[in-house]
């Protein structure tokens, strides 16, 4: 369909174009002209949008009942979304990890991030993990495989369908083979020095946080000697890099029984199994636990999933850091380190670190901020969009 027969959206009078022209790349539902002729459109269609004077603001996709009504795809009012258009956007994305990485581990697609809104590509080697979490996608998903083969030479291509964004745009939840076989076993993952186990099936997102590498290379710089408590750790992200860069011992603590087993897999693979410890349980309890029995750590990491995933909770999500970090601080040595992380995109930085020094005053000890650290290169942000911008990693050091 050439751009010239595609649905058209305008915006209303007191809609905010200029926003949209100098790069916000989202109007919202209150904006547009909502009458039968555009209720018609259906959502995920590729739609042109207009200011109020008809002046083109781009080709993007519409969602007009939703929140967020209408994603600009290209500010070119002629721009063709199909495969040339798609394949440019992926080999940019490609480009900049090609030059980031010495390996083929990476988020190689980070939404907004790449101009490929509701997108995300997580590179595995060999594998490509693939979340298409927006109708648009989902309807050129053959397309999409077929494009990544052919940049990357990946032979696997999985979808992984679990995400709460496909629940809201009404996308059924899925794992599938897109390309290739499954892998029969858990990818091993080379990053920081450590070997990670990534269950790209079965694990979480989509099996491995690579958001965390840079925090996680900061932690490392600190591990020499130390005794490290890793808190929420997954498969040991903050752990092994520990563990790889001398570690004197590691306890990992997760809820998830199968998160653990892929750890010590991991610490086995990387090397220093014996001062590897797991311990399956509550965060909390097992901070209070400790505290109880006055253990003390050289360096903590805090990383919880998203305490405030939205302004509607972002208060309880605040207070729920706090108690993080006021429980960590107690298990922290004189002298040592704390690392604080929030994957909260409605905590913003200054309030996140707040709540992060409240916890830490109460439990009467007195921090320096020596490290603010964010998600990757991997992951780039658009300018407009705070949200992409989700991953904070404070380091404190606790005073002797
Ligand atoms: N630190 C990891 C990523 C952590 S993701 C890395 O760097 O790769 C958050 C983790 O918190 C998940 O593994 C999840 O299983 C765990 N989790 C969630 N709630 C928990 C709780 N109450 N206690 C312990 N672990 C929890």
């Amino acid at each position: 369909m050439s751009a010239s027969d595609l649905p058209v959206l305008r915006l209303k009078p007191k809609a905010d174009a200029r926003r949209i022209r100098h790069g916000h790349p989202w109007a919202w539902g209150d904006e547009l002209v909502l009458d039968r002729r555009s209720r018609g459109v259906p959502a995920g269609a590729i739609a042109r949008l207009e200011d109020t004077a008809r002046e083109p603001l781009g080709v993007g996709v519409a969602t007009v009942e939703a929140k967020i009504a209408f994603r600009i795809l290209d500010p070119d009012p002629a721009a063709e979304i199909g495969a040339d258009w798609l394949r440019a956007k992926l080999a940019a994305a490609l480009d900049l990890r090609e030059k980031l990485y010495a390996t083929p581990h990476y988020r190689l697609i980070h939404a907004e991030g790449d101009g490929l809104p509701g997108l995300i590509v997580d590179r595995f080697g060999d594998l490509l993990a693939v979340q298409p979490n927006a109708i648009w996608l989902e309807e050129r998903l053959e397309t999409i495989a077929d494009l990544l083969q052919e940049l990357t030479g990946c032979a696997t291509v999985v979808k992984n369908g679990t995400s709460r964004a496909r629940e809201a745009e009404g996308l059924p939840a899925e794992m599938a083979v897109l390309r290739g076989a499954a892998p029969s076993a858990p990818l091993q993952v080379p990053m920081t020095g450590a070997v990670y186990l990534a269950d790209v099936m079965g694990g979480q997102k989509t099996g491995l946080f690579y958001d965390q590498r840079p925090n996680h290379a900061f932690a490392a710089t600190l591990a020499r000697g130390a005794r490290v408590l890793d808190l929420f750790s997954h498969v040991g992200g903050f752990g092994l890099a520990a563990l790889a860069h001398g570690a004197a011992s590691v306890l990992a603590v997760d809820s998830s029984a199968p998160a653990l087993a892929l750890a010590r897999e991991g610490a086995a693979l990387t090397g220093g199994a014996e001062r590897f410890d797991t311990r399956e349980a509550d965060a909390f309890s097992a901070m209070e636990a400790l505290v109880a029995e006055g253990t003390e750590f050289d360096l903590v990491v805090a990383d919880p999933p998203a305490f405030a995933p939205s302004k509607a909770v972002l208060q309880q999500g605040l207070r729920a850091y706090e108690r993080v970090a006021n429980l960590a601080a107690k298990l922290v040595a004189p002298g040592g380190v704390l690392v604080l992380c929030s994957c909260s995109h409605a905590a913003d930085l200054f309030r996140f670190r707040n709540s992060c020094l409240r916890g830490i005053g109460r439990a009467g000890r007195a921090p320096r901020i020596v490290q603010t650290g964010f998600a990757g290169p991997d992951h780039p942000q658009h300018p407009a969009l705070t949200e992409t911008g989700y991953l904070k990693a404070i380091g404190f050091r606790l005073l002797p």
